[in-house]
């Protein structure tokens, strides 16, 4: 799935706090927005491995939310909520394709590393690969309920969101031979640290 599916799923979860303490609404969805890009960050040090808990992140998560019902505020609401969200996108990745270079060939065993089993979780495919057309569906769908709840500058941010989406699942195909084209431009000492995936035929 996208980064950006990821976080628009972060962000429809949050909305949930406009039920329970409205004033955090904002809070809440900036937390989560950023809480389900966060695991991404790992894209080229071991991607879905080295920021990617699809097990460890939940009971920091359900603390969180926890220290949040009881003690509301700014603080504690962003913590719980950033948390949730790197959670779900940890186990949203289970769902999606692999980590290969042209995902929809589905030639990968490898969705998400799982550090307490000690071993690669198997892609399901639900959402074939990311930037595939029910990708972007999926993250049009989860804008709605955040787009209800929230003030203005975070609703920008969740259309612009949507708008990347869509944008780059129109042109996701040709994603491949862009990436290849520029990996021939990288001086041959230097290919040792570029992803194995980016350079797969
Ligand atoms: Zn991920």
């Amino acid at each position: 799935m996208m980064a950006t599916t990821h976080a628009l799923a972060g962000v429809a979860v949050a909305s949930l706090v406009a039920l329970g303490a409205p004033e955090q609404v904002d809070v809440a969805l900036a937390a989560a927005f950023v809480g389900g890009l966060f695991p991404d960050l790992d894209l080229y040090a071991g991607h879905r491995k080295t920021l990617h808990f699809p097990v460890y992140y939940w009971p920091f998560a359900l603390a969180a939310g926890a220290l949040a019902i009881v003690s509301t505020g700014p603080a504690t609401v962003a913590l719980a909520c950033f948390l949730l969200a790197a959670a779900l996108h940890s186990t949203m990745d289970v769902f999606g394709g692999g980590l290969e270079l042209r995902p929809w060939l589905a030639t990968s065993e490898r969705a998400v590393y799982d550090h307490f089993a000690g071993r690669w979780r198997r892609p399901r495919r639900w959402v074939r690969y990311d930037g595939a057309p029910e990708d972007a569906l999926l993250g049009a769908l989860l804008a709605v309920p955040p787009l209800l709840v929230a003030g203005a500058p975070l609703r920008w941010l969740i259309g612009a969101t949507v708008c990347l989406s869509v944008g780059y699942a129109l042109v996701r195909r040709r994603v491949p031979a862009v990436t290849e084209h520029l990996v021939g431009f990288v001086p041959a000492t230097m290919t040792e640290y570029v992803p194995e995936r980016f350079v797969e035929g």
